[in-house]
C-alpha cells in the first residue's frame, strides 16, 4: 500500500496495507503495526520475525469521510522464545489501541471531549458512528414498608427497588444514565421509551442482571436484530440486542 495512504490515515505507530471499496456505503482499510518486532507482556524479551500467527480484529475509530469507515486490526501473534515464560503466546499492543478495547484511543478522547460539551449522548454516538453499551442494574434503596390505601383500606407493599441505568464506558465521565422506581419490564420500559429513537438504535449491548422482566423491556426497546442471545458473566449477563 503507498506510504501516502497511510500518512493520511494519520493513526501513529500503524501502517495501511490495504485499502478497498466494500459497497457504494462503505469502504475497508487493513492496518498493521509499523515495528515488526515486540516484547512479551510478561518476561519483556522481544521477539520478532515470523509470527506465530496473524489475526484480524475490527477497530471503531474517528469518521473518515461521508461513508463508513470499517477499519480492521491485522494483529500478529508471536510465541515467547524464554522456554521458562510462562507466557507461551502473546498479542502485540499498541498504546493507540488497548488490549480488549475495540476502539481506537484517538475515538475514545473525541469522545470524552464531547460528553464534557454536555452534548446529547445519542448525537455523539451518531456522529462518530458508535454504539452504546448499558448496564441495567436494581439496587433496594431501604427495607420494605406497608402502607394503607386511604380509598380501599387494603394494606400495599411499597417496592423499596429502584432500577439503575448507567453507561458502561469507562470513558464517560457520566456513568449513571437514569433512575426508575421498581425492578418491573414496565419500569424499564417506560424509562427507555422516553429516550429519542437515535438513542435506543445505539444500544449494541446491555448487561443485566439474568433477569426475564428487564430482558424483555430490553428486547422491545432496542430496534437492532434480536437474534443473539445472552451470555452468562460472573455478574450477571449481557443481551446483544
Ligand atoms: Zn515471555
Amino acid at each position: 500500500m503507498d506510504d501516502a495512504t497511510s500518512v493520511l490515515f494519520d493513526l501513529p505507530g500503524f501502517v495501511v496495507i490495504e485499502c478497498v471499496e466494500l459497497d457504494d456505503d462503505a469502504r475497508r482499510v487493513v492496518i498493521m503495526q509499523a515495528a515488526a518486532e515486540h516484547g512479551c507482556p510478561r518476561c519483556g524479551v522481544v521477539v520478532g520475525g515470523r509470527p506465530y500467527d496473524v489475526r484480524e480484529s475490527r477497530v471503531t475509530d474517528l469518521p473518515f469521510g461521508e461513508r463508513a469507515l470499517v477499519v480492521v486490526w491485522r494483529k500478529r501473534r508471536y510465541r515467547c522464545q524464554v522456554s521458562s515464560c510462562r507466557q507461551k503466546l502473546f498479542v502485540e499492543r499498541s498504546d493507540q489501541i488497548r488490549p480488549r478495547r475495540r476502539s481506537s484511543e484517538r475515538l475514545r478522547r473525541k469522545l470524552a471531549e464531547a460528553d464534557g460539551e454536555a452534548r446529547a449522548c445519542s448525537r455523539v454516538a451518531a456522529e462518530y458512528r458508535v454504539s452504546w453499551w448499558l448496564g441495567i442494574d436494581e439496587t433496594r434503596t431501604r427495607r420494605p414498608r406497608w402502607y394503607q390505601d386511604p380509598d380501599t383500606g387494603r394494606w400495599v407493599r411499597q417496592e423499596p427497588w429502584m432500577t439503575s441505568l448507567t453507561d458502561l464506558d469507562l470513558a464517560s465521565a457520566r456513568v449513571i444514565l437514569g433512575l426508575t422506581p421498581g425492578r418491573s419490564s414496565a419500569a424499564v420500559s417506560t424509562w427507555m421509551g422516553a429516550r429519542d429513537q437515535a438513542w435506543r438504535d445505539g444500544v449494541e449491548v446491555v448487561a443485566i442482571d439474568p433477569c426475564a422482566a428487564y430482558a424483555r423491556a430490553v428486547r422491545r426497546a432496542c430496534p437492532r436484530p434480536r437474534s443473539s442471545s445472552t451470555t452468562s458473566t460472573s455478574t450477571g449477563s449481557a443481551t446483544r440486542c
